[in-house]
């Protein structure tokens, strides 16, 4: 029997949709188009073992980008994307 390893949450999934809108359908992390919305993660711009929070710090991006970021430290491309989502969005957190 094939199992997703993805968690389906109502609110996550709600948020996966709007940060994939603020962004135009694109990756935060390479710019790149996501096309697949299954493939969509959401990546902590600061990562939660740098001390991010997860306040007004997500962004969508494939998977695979999101897997190659791991716990690095955010680019400054990266934190322009960030801010223009923030700015689209200004409470993500109600969403989730
Ligand atoms: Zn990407």
């Amino acid at each position: 029997m094939i199992r997703s390893h993805v968690h389906v949450n109502p609110g996550r999934e709600r948020l996966r949709g709007a940060l994939y809108r603020a962004q135009g359908g694109r990756c935060g992390l390479c710019g790149a188009r996501l096309r697949n919305m299954l493939a969509v993660t959401l990546d902590h711009v600061v990562p939660r073992a740098l001390g991010g929070s997860f306040h007004g710090n997500l962004l969508a991006a494939h998977l695979q980008c999101n897997v190659k970021k791991a716990d690095r430290a955010p680019t400054g491309c990266e934190l322009i994307w960030l801010a223009a989502v923030n700015a689209i969005i200004p409470n993500p957190e109600r969403l989730a």
